[in-house]
């Protein structure tokens, strides 16, 4: 890739990179991997993106936007995984954001984007319900118009920071008596503080608490905060899905993991030969960065068409099934190295001055990982798209 840049573009590599170097501490990459201090990191190092204006690089430019190019978006994301900085909060800037600008009013745009863009309004998504996954049409939670508020009952599942979060934006059924159940759904944004809203903590196997149900009783949201028309919430959630599933295939984030793998293996031992010298994990290394790279493409394909007014539409059900089909490989891969690091270390066979650290993200990694082929709409159900929209089945 790097061939193919012009000298603007690495000019402006090294500026990003110099930027990245100067503002991301040590001491702000520990509070981020903390719980405890999770929410308050991610608000910090995001204000200082945002105070540099790079804090929205999809986003047009009348809202807030970088106004850069398909290489310039490519070269930041790159550099920060190559950091190791974490992406950015996703479903105000890259879920919400998207969906109020395209389908909200003018007013829902003055109220919502400059605070999302700030950083002081955390958004969760309210789409899954205990019925409603794959099936999301099926979505039972009920909005009932009363006045100039809608009553709000029901519960989601799976949502994902809903107890750090100060808004929601849901899915809700208004109309029951719909010939189809998608026309029959809206799009609600929800203050999370509201009468009525009880979260309750779901522990994931990592042993982390990011997941969540929240339940609505009785709980009064002004109709102004329905996004577009009434009914037509489908529509939106849909465009919605398209930029959530390329936000996962996280590209950038798995060459950077690969890259960690390569560099423990060609230190660890197996029968006192560096992993990396293992004809059997060459060859898996090998398959894995052939698939990154062709991902890498296809991510690039879907950007421009993005960029040039397109909506990633189908492709970027490619983009998720095989971005996190890659990251689920690498994990393995992570957790034999660290695996062979751990039995070299009961032989007192190496220092650890790389063990302990790598086995505990190994082990988080591979264990929260094999959540990514669920998350987003599941891979399955990806297929299921892919046969319908490419290839006319
Ligand atoms: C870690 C994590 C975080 C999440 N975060 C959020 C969040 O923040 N907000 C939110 O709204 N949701 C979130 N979800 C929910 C997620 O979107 C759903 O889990 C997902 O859509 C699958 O739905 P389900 O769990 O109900 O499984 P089901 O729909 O019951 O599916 C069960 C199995 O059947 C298969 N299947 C179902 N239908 C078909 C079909 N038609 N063809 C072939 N196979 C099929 C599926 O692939 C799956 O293997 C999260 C999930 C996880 C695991």
């Amino acid at each position: 890739m790097q061939t193919l840049f012009s000298e603007q573009d690495i000019a402006f590599q090294n500026e990003v990179r110099q930027f990245l170097v100067d503002n991301f501490s040590t001491e702000l990459s520990e509070r981020i991997q903390s719980p405890a201090t999770f929410k308050s990191g991610v608000i910090e190092w995001q204000k200082i993106l945002h105070k540099k204006g790079w804090v929205a690089p999809s986003w047009p430019v009348e809202f807030g936007g970088t106004g850069w190019s398909d290489t310039q978006k490519f070269i930041f994301d790159n550099e920060r995984a190559r950091l190791g900085i974490p992406v950015t909060n996703p479903f105000g800037l890259k879920m919400v954001a998207p969906v109020i600008q395209t389908f909200g009013s003018a007013d829902q745009k003055a109220r919502f984007l400059p605070r999302i863009l700030a950083s002081d309004d955390w958004w969760c998504q309210g789409y899954s319900e205990p019925g409603a996954g794959s099936d999301l049409a099926a979505v039972k939670t009920r909005a009932v118009r009363n006045g100039d508020e809608y009553v709000v009952n029901g519960a989601k599942i799976w949502t994902t920071n809903a107890h750090l979060a100060d808004w929601i934006f849901c899915l809700v059924q208004t109309d029951p008596n719909a010939t189809r159940p998608q026309q029959g759904i809206s799009f609600l944004l929800i203050d999370m503080t509201s009468p009525g809203i009880k979260v309750n903590p779901i522990i994931s196997i990592d042993g982390r608490h990011s997941l969540n149900e929240v339940e609505f009783n009785e709980v009064r949201v002004p109709v102004t905060n329905c996004v577009g028309e009434e009914n037509k919430g489908w529509t939106y959630a849909k465009a919605l899905l398209a930029h959530e599933r390329t936000v996962i295939a996280g590209v950038a984030d798995a060459t950077r993991d690969l890259n960690l793998v390569k560099a423990h293996a060609s230190k660890e031992l197996v029968d006192g030969r560096p992993m990396l010298d293992e004809p059997d994990f060459q060859r898996r290394l090998a398959e894995i960065e052939i698939e990154l790279m062709a991902l890498e493409y296809t991510e690039l394909r879907v950007l421009a068409a993005v960029a040039t007014g397109g909506s990633p539409g189908a492709e970027s059900s490619i983009l998720k099934i095989k971005g996190t089909e890659i990251q689920q490989a690498i994990q393995t891969l992570m957790m034999d190295v660290a695996g062979v690091f751990g039995s070299a270390l009961a032989d007192d066979l190496s220092g650890d001055d790389l063990g302990h650290d790598f086995g505990d993200r190994a082990r988080v990694r591979y264990m929260y990982g094999r959540a990514a082929t669920i998350y987003g709409g599941s891979n399955e159900v990806q297929k299921n798209i892919i046969a319908k929209a490419i290839l006319g089945l």
